[in-house]
């Protein structure tokens, strides 16, 4: 009685002669082999040579300056929270009178660190983000021997002044006409005018 339909019938076919001498299947082998002396290679010689990233590729974070040098960052925290990677501390310190020109909000973050052993560079950050602060960017996050070294702080996130990092192909049109909108405080120019005004005396 067939207990299951489960049975297979197994070959028991016997092997040929070329079979059980081996000798063709070695050729066969061999000119696979051989073949590909004449393929082209699809090694990359990183990093003399580097392969081609797709336009909104997301690599390592910028901390952005607005139009006139000031860190954006209001250490909000939101970031932090949107960050399903737990990758991103901060501390917040009160922007003091004469730091106008150093940081864009009365808020800003005295330590920005994000752990790159962490991250999963999924752009969630850049998303979460309401003041257009941290962008993802085409740069790769460098090799290095101790693991200390991958946390980063602002020193190797806040864009340098003289070396401002084009992130317009990671804003979608949508976007960039959001922010056009005039109601929205931390898309204006910092003016310095302003605060003159609000610093004299009443
Ligand atoms: S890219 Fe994703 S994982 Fe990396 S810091 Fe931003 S939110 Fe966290
Ligand atoms: S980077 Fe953006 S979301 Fe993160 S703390 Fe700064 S302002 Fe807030």
């Amino acid at each position: 009685m067939q207990l299951t339909n489960r049975r297979k019938v197994v070959s028991d076919k016997h092997q040929t002669l070329s079979e059980r001498i081996y000798f063709p299947a070695v050729v066969k082998g061999m000119l696979i082999t051989f073949s590909h002396l004449f393929k082209k290679r699809p090694t990359i010689m990183y990093p003399e040579e580097q392969r081609e990233i797709a336009p909104v590729y997301r690599g390592r974070h910028v901390l952005k300056r607005d139009e006139n040098g000031a860190e954006r960052c209001t250490a909000c925290g939101m970031c932090a929270v949107a960050c399903p990677a737990e990758a991103i501390t901060m501390e917040s310190a009160e922007r003091k009178r004469g730091e106008e020109g150093l940081y864009r909000e009365e808020k800003y973050a005295s330590t920005y660190e994000i752990n790159m052993l962490r991250c999963i560079f999924c752009g969630l950050c850049e998303e979460a983000c309401p003041k257009e602060a941290i962008f993802l960017t085409d740069r790769l996050v460098e090799s290095e021997y101790e693991r200390e070294t991958f946390v980063y702080g602002k020193d190797k996130l806040v864009e340098k002044i003289d070396q401002r990092i084009d992130v317009t192909k990671r804003q979608t049109p949508e976007v960039i006409e959001f922010k056009k909108r005039p109601g929205l405080k931390h898309n204006s120019l910092f003016d310095k005018t302003q605060i003159d005004r609000h610093r004299k005396p009443h």
